[in-house]
């Protein structure tokens, strides 16, 4: 059986999805987590668009252990340097340059002959590789490249000590059978191919990402660069899990697997989730809320016969537990700081206090706590940003034939303020309240409510979007009643304002 490595670009091509950049906690968060899950290296961002990215590279390289840690660089020597200096201290460091072949790239964008896109091309893989061992290249829009020049390319990027290269179909235009023909046929002419490994790159414009990605599996390629939930540029990468899960369900025919740790694919999804803002849709594969759910009764009766009937994946290989109950009002700190180790958390001990303070206020308030619960509560606390405004007291009156107001008491730096107003709803009236004490000048664009796990007693956790001066933040709130959730989120994000400024 052979193994397919697992690149991911959740941090760089996912956070090109419009609306999804991430802070730095925020990545490294991320970054944890992938490595929990397995994969073979992280592109961490591409270190010379900004200095967020290149702080992000950073500190994930000195944080995160497991994985290669990536970051991309256009083929330039300023780009290289910069991905270079943001990777120096890395123990396991990959550069990955890029360079367009295709025609319609070179003529309209770049404006430079195939020989001129060759020479540098060669060059800066040269100087990539004066600089660190390990050094992916990527022929941008290779899908829609001439096939002799793009062979042409492949080689003399071996050649020059690119180990990995990559056929990105950067425009999502390829479709399966024609796909993995190319990677085949670069396997037949490629003289030097078997010095380097055959990445690919698929986009998701015709709903063919995954597809793409299997079909050159099938046809050699040892690496896939994907992301969790399919998210980046346009309509997104080729999915991780749907892409894992595959290869694994249907091992019989790739004889191909990865390391993934399947278990841990439900936890990445969420978290990725949380911190982008971006939902995934129901009838997403594999981590979609209906992805599981058997509707039909003919499918329930054989189910209920024999789960092989109707299932092929069983829910417990991604992680999706029957949610069990997990801790109570009598766990104590011990037991809880337990469960965090268990689900891969390491916090510190301020962090696991505050938390641990406001597990027990949930306690009271709902019987079982399940890991959701747990996760939801201690993913606020990563990350936290200084708290310049915090509720106090809210209070709400809303009903049938009553205009619904909201009294609401925050801390503002020192000072405690309060007031009352008067909304479309519980929502409206406190957030409203919340908006004329603090003055915020920001908009909100996005505000969604779900719950955590099953029940009435479930925490809703709410996401909102603020915008101010062009900047986006996101802010979370997880509580069993709503209306204080939303505020938490909106105070949240408040903060988060605050903080940049
Ligand atoms: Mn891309």
């Amino acid at each position: 059986m052979r193994t397919v490595k697992i690149f991911d670009t959740t941090l760089r091509d996912g956070e090109q999805s419009p609306g999804a950049s991430m802070n730095v906690d925020e990545k490294v968060q991320v970054a944890k987590q992938l490595a929990r899950l397995g994969v073979d290296i992280i592109e961490a961002g591409f270190a010379f668009s900004s200095p967020g990215d290149f702080e992000a590279i950073k500190t994930i390289g000195a944080e995160v252990e497991g994985p290669v840690i990536c970051s991309l660089a256009r083929a330039k020597e300023d780009d290289i340097k910069r991905a270079w200096e943001a990777l120096r201290d890395v123990p396991k460091k990959r550069i990955h340059t890029f360079h367009s072949t295709s025609d319609i790239h070179l003529k309209h964008q770049f404006r430079i002959s195939r020989e001129e896109a060759l020479k540098r091309s060669v060059e800066m893989v040269r100087f990539a590789r004066s600089l660190v061992e390990d050094v992916e290249f990527s022929p941008m829009d290779a899908a829609r490249t001439d096939i002799s020049y793009l062979c042409e390319v492949i080689e003399a990027v071996i050649d020059a000590g690119a180990s990995t290269v990559n056929i990105p179909d950067t425009v999502g235009y390829s479709i399966p059978n024609e796909f993995g023909a190319l990677i085949k046929d670069i396997h037949g002419r490629v003289k030097n191919i078997d010095k380097a490994v055959i990445s690919v790159h698929c986009h998701n414009d015709l709903g063919l990402a995954t597809s793409n990605s299997l079909a050159a599996v099938l046809n050699g390629a040892g690496q896939i660069e994907c992301t969790i939930n399919g998210i980046g540029e346009r309509a997104g990468n080729c999915s991780m899990e749907e892409v894992v899960m595959a290869m694994r369900t249907r091992r019989d025919l790739f004889n191909a697997d990865t390391h993934v740790n399947s278990e841990e694919i439900m936890r990445s999804s969420r978290l990725v989730t949380k911190v982008t803002g971006i939902s995934v849709q129901p009838n997403k594969a594999i981590v979609g809320a209906n992805a599981f759910a058997h509707e039909s009764g003919i499918h329930q009766d054989g189910l209920l016969k024999d789960k092989s009937t109707y299932e092929i994946i069983k829910p417990e290989t991604i992680g999706l537990h029957k949610t069990k109950f997990v801790l109570g009002k009598h766990s104590g700190r011990h037991a809880f700081r337990t469960r965090l180790d268990e689900l891969g958390y390491k916090l510190a001990d301020d962090e696991i206090n505050s938390a641990f303070e406001r597990f027990k206020k949930i306690a009271d308030q709902k019987k079982d706590i399940f890991d959701e619960d747990i996760e939801a509560l201690v993913s606020e606390e990563v990350g936290k940003t200084p708290e310049i405004y915090r509720l106090l007291g809210l209070k709400v009156s809303s009903g049938l034939d009553q205009k619904p107001a909201a009294e609401i008491k925050l801390k503002v730096d020192k000072e405690v303020v309060e007031k009352t107003e008067h909304g479309d709803g519980p929502v409206d009236a406190v957030y409203k309240a919340i908006a004329l004490i603090t003055e915020t000048e920001s908009s909100l664009i996005k505000y969604e409510v779900k719950s955590i796990t099953g029940g009435t007693d479930a925490l809703g956790e709410v996401m909102v979007s603020l915008e101010e001066d062009g900047r986006s933040v996101r802010g979370h709130g997880a509580d069993t009643d709503i209306i204080v959730a939303s505020a938490q989120a909106y105070i949240n994000a408040l903060n988060k304002l605050a903080a940049k400024k």
